[in-house]
């Protein structure tokens, strides 16, 4: 894509003609989200495109959390403490509003709020993630920090041996499994110190423990699993948890006291901007929506297929390199490149900022080649 300017400083071509508009120097730009997509947004764009640009960031919630640390919540390796947008949009310069998206009128350039105010924009970045649903029906579904508590209580009925079988369920379609990789290790090492008889099994229709990273990362992680005496069964499909019994595909239904599943992601429709069968927007590699002009999403929200948050920072930059070469700044705009990074949080060393023994690994999912260690 050549990145275009952005004409609707004009008031006649966006048909606005409000006296703000008429007025305005500088392109807004109005990001939905206040995710790692949206953030990462606002800090690229102001480092890009400087003082070209008027940044507003809206988002239904005052308040942002960092997903990945909720698996170290229930083992008492800290709190996950949401972050103040209004806090963060300011150090860049940013105005914060709070509202959720609900339509885009594309020719107006407006969008309207799910309260029914209108605010206009110049370009919009929708990063709006997407919703996390229940994959396995009777298992424990867990989302993220809004779960750790319900998974702290999970593990005190473990340690009081109220139960001893815990089932870890990756349903279909999950492309990021590892937090419950991670769930399923500490899991492992709060028995071990305990002394508990837990049995603890992986369900997962991958081929490999985190597949995803190629055959040397997901061995590692295996031998891992293996030494914590986690059982792991790849290419199998769970289904549901009911009587005592995880229903699976294909195989036999496997005995187990708890079932704990990751959520399923679905797409969360944005009136007025087109969507996949599942809800999620299309782009270009730039970011830009498909048959929208000046309208661009980045993260969860796209149609792209792994949801992680690496990823959704990588598609944020992504598209503030187009919108900064569109407000004028000298650069070339780099199209998204899907490196997949990822740190396994294992539960050695659970109160340090960084566990001894988390493993890193690193795919690129354009070449598809393999992960590092
Ligand atoms: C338990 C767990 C652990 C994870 N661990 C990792 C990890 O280790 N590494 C990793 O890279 N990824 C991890 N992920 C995935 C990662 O959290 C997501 O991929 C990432 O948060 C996506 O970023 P996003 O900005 O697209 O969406 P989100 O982070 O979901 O942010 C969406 C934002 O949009 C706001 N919003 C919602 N609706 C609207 C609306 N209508 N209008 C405006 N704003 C709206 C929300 O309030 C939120 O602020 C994990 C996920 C979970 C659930």
């Amino acid at each position: 894509m050549s990145a275009s300017r952005p004409t609707s400083m004009s008031p006649a071509r966006s048909g606005l003609t409000s006296a703000a508009k008429a007025r305005r120097t500088r392109p807004r730009i109005l990001i939905a989200g206040g995710g790692v997509a949206a953030l990462e947004a606002a800090l690229a764009l102001r480092a890009l495109a400087e003082e070209r640009v008027e940044l507003e960031l809206l988002a239904p919630e005052p308040q942002f959390w960092y997903r990945p640390l909720a698996v170290v919540e229930p083992f008492g390796g800290g709190r996950v403490h949401g972050l103040e947008l209004a806090e963060l949009a300011s150090a860049t310069g940013a105005q914060f509003t709070l509202g959720a998206l609900a339509a885009v009128e594309p020719a107006e350039h407006i969008v309207r709020t799910a309260a029914g105010a209108e605010i206009e924009y110049d370009i919009l970045l929708v990063a709006s993630g997407a919703r996390p649903v229940a994959g396995i029906d009777g298992a424990f579904t867990f989302r993220g920090p809004a779960d750790s508590d319900a998974f702290g209580k999970l593990l005190a009925g473990l340690a009081a041996g109220t139960f001893k079988c815990l089932v870890f369920a990756v349903p279909g379609g999950v492309t990021w499994p590892l937090p419950l990789y991670e769930l399923a290790l500490m899991t492992a090492r709060f028995g071990e110190e305990r002394g508990l008889a837990a049995d603890l099994t992986v369900v997962t229709p991958e081929d490999a423990p985190l597949a995803i990273f190629g055959a040397e990362a997901s061995a590692a992680v295996a031998a891992m699993l293996e030494q914590r005496a986690v059982t792991v069964l790849t290419g199998t499909y769970p289904l549901r948890f009911a009587e005592g019994q995880v229903e699976v595909a294909p195989g036999e239904a496997i005995a187990a006291d708890r079932v704990v599943a990751l959520a399923q992601i679905d797409g969360a429709p944005i009136s007025g901007l087109p969507h996949d069968r599942r809800g999620f927007i299309p782009t270009n590699e730039h970011g830009r929506v498909d048959g929208v002009d000046e309208v661009y999403a980045a993260g969860d929200v796209t149609a792209f297929p792994v949801k992680q948050g690496g990823l959704a920072a990588a598609q944020a930059d992504a598209v503030a390199e187009a919108i900064a070469a569109a407000a004028g700044a000298d650069l070339e705009p780099q199209p998204f490149r899907p490196v997949l990074r990822g740190l396994l949080l294992t539960g050695a060393a659970l109160t340090a900022a960084e566990p001894a023994d988390a493993v890193r690994v690193k795919v690129d999912l354009s070449s598809a080649n393999g992960g590092d260690l």
